[in-house]
């Protein structure tokens, strides 16, 4: 039995490449029902203070009933930061973070390797470190990181045992310069899915290079192992990936419009998609 989550961002509508990442992780928490231990939380990631609308959380809910789900709601991120500050103070007692006051132009222009999330850090400020009182992030120290923990494994469900390498992302930021986001994605993630007791991290294909660099934190912080399961993405007629911004319509439309929601959700289980949707094809090796 496993505790799985859906973990979205409140930026905007919820769309059925959602939908289709919380039955995922729903009918994964719930498979071999009987036992009845299986457990699938919600939790609202709204780490990014600036993007993030308060309204939208009662939207994603309405949503998942909608779909027939229910699912247990654990903490949103704006009420754990506290937590991912202590994480980051201990990570920085170790020597491992460095501050950066590079913006993404500066990155853009020095970098000299591409990676899974576009270019990698080139270490600029590792070799000079900006000046006292200039605004900064605080990166990772990978190659630090890793000589102190030796190599790491981690086990995703579809595309099975994974070295961990997170090198192809570089020195990723954990502590943002912005003060209305003060823990990156990485980081906050990495802390909530262990203080939620999630054992099957359950998310798209597309944040699969992401988990080399939470695998390196846990294990720098301490932190239980999950497994994974990253699961194929509804891309649209184009092959990209569904997105709001490109006009997939909205599951809060969708609902609005008198559509079934139960019957949605049922087709998605079977691998049916709407007209103009298809589906990625599985993991089953490393992307
Ligand atoms: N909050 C992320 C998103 O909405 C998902 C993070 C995750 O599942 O790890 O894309």
């Amino acid at each position: 039995m496993h505790v799985t989550r859906f973990a979205p961002s409140p930026n905007g509508s919820l769309h059925l490449g959602h939908a289709y990442s919380a039955i995922v992780a729903h009918d994964l928490a719930h498979r071999g029902a009987g036992l009845g231990k299986g457990q699938f939380l919600l939790r609202i990631e709204d780490i990014d203070g600036g993007r993030s609308r308060a309204d939208l959380a009662d939207e994603f809910r309405a949503d998942l009933a909608w779909l027939g789900l229910r699912w247990d709601e654990v903490p949103a991120q704006s009420v754990r930061v506290d937590d991912y500050e202590v994480a980051a103070a201990t990570l920085a007692a170790m020597g491992l973070l460095y501050p950066c006051k590079c913006t993404r132009a500066d990155i853009a222009a020095n970098a000299t390797k591409s990676g899974p999330d576009g270019p990698v850090y080139p270490g600029t400020c590792k070799a000079s470190p900006p000046d006292h009182g200039e605004a900064v992030a605080w990166r990772l120290d990978v190659a630090a990181a890793l000589a102190r923990t030796g190599p790491l494994e981690w086990m995703d469900d579809l595309a099975g045992e994974q070295r961990a390498r997170p090198e192809l992302l570089g020195d990723v930021v954990l502590v943002r310069k912005d003060p209305d986001t003060p823990a990156s994605y990485h980081l906050a993630v990495t802390l909530d899915d262990a203080a939620d007791g999630v054992t099957l991290v359950t998310r798209g294909a597309d944040l699969f290079a992401a988990t080399h660099v939470h695998r390196l934190l846990q294990e720098l912080l301490g932190l239980p192992v999950p497994r994974w399961y990253h699961h194929a993405l509804l891309l649209d007629e184009d092959g990209r990936k569904l997105a709001k911004r490109r006009n997939s319509p909205s599951l809060a439309d969708m609902r609005r419009e008198g559509k079934d929601g139960l019957a949605i959700a049922q087709q998605l289980r079977m691998g049916q998609m709407p007209s103009g949707i298809t589906l990625s094809a599985s993991l089953n090796s490393a992307p």
